[in-house]
């Protein structure tokens, strides 16, 4: 049994029984840990708001050892990012980030960086940035974090040197056209992709944010959206709701 103490994210909640729930957190100290916030949803609960998806705190919490569920002692907000809940392509784009760290990382399994890269890409999201290139710089980086990088040098499955005319993207990085044909998981990828994700890699985090990225920009989202499904074995829940958005969008602005 023990008391632990970290600043943390909310990435995920549901409700429990009549006025609980369980909260998934993203903490620098311990990684990811779930927890029951007893009475949470109740009118008076000394949670407030506070157990709101993206927001920021100070997070203590009691370890009993006997289940993988703690128990949230405190939640003290820090920064509840709010302005990437007032528009629906903020909050697809980060519904979409806090999922990944939520389905790529383990119970319990710090790490330091991703847990900086979170909070950085929602400070970004919560301000001026367009939110589908937060979400591309943050994808990019959460794979370097994590081990995953895709490599772009040469084709993962022959060694043959790239530049090739038609790539594709497989789970370790660039495949050729040869070896795409048998790669049954591979997405084509253009060669502008693939030069764009190399620069966004190389670029500090500001630069990243801005860097002109043209119509390779949303071409980009899709790759690192059919990545991570690889990865984590189905596509993303938010992918859906995202395309939805997308639609919506497009119809009003037709309208205009
Ligand atoms: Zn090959």
């Amino acid at each position: 049994m023990a008391l632990g103490k970290s600043a943390a994210v909310v990435i995920g909640s549901f409700d429990l029984g009549e006025s609980d729930r369980v909260v998934t957190f993203y903490s620098r100290e311990h990684g990811k840990v779930r927890g029951v916030a007893k009475a949470s949803r109740r009118m008076r609960s000394r949670f407030g708001g506070a157990l709101e998806l993206f927001t920021l705190g100070e997070l203590v919490f009691f370890d009993t050892g006997r289940t993988d569920l703690v128990r949230v002692d405190h939640f003290d907000v820090l920064d509840p990012f709010a302005a990437i809940r007032t528009d629906l392509e903020r909050l697809g784009q980060g519904a979409w980030i806090v999922e990944c760290v939520n389905r790529l990382t383990a119970e319990r399994d710090p790490h330091a960086a991703l847990f900086g890269l979170l909070t950085r890409a929602l400070r970004a999201l919560a301000s001026a940035a367009g939110p589908p290139r937060v979400a591309i710089c943050f994808g990019a980086r959460c794979l370097d974090v994590l081990g995953h990088r895709p490599r772009l040098d040469r084709c993962v499955e022959c060694g043959r040197a790239y530049p090739f005319a038609r790539p594709a993207l497989d789970e370790g990085g660039v495949v050729c056209e040869a070896c795409a044909a048998h790669a049954t998981g591979a997405t084509s990828i253009s060669p502008a992709a693939v030069a764009a994700l190399g620069r966004l890699r190389a670029a500090g985090w500001e630069e990243a944010l801005t860097q002109p990225l043209g119509r390779v920009e949303a071409e980009l989202r899709n790759a690192l959206e059919s990545h991570m499904t690889r990865l984590i074995g189905q596509p993303t829940r938010t992918a859906k709701f995202l395309r939805e958005v997308r639609r919506l969008s497009e119809t009003s602005g037709e309208r205009r």
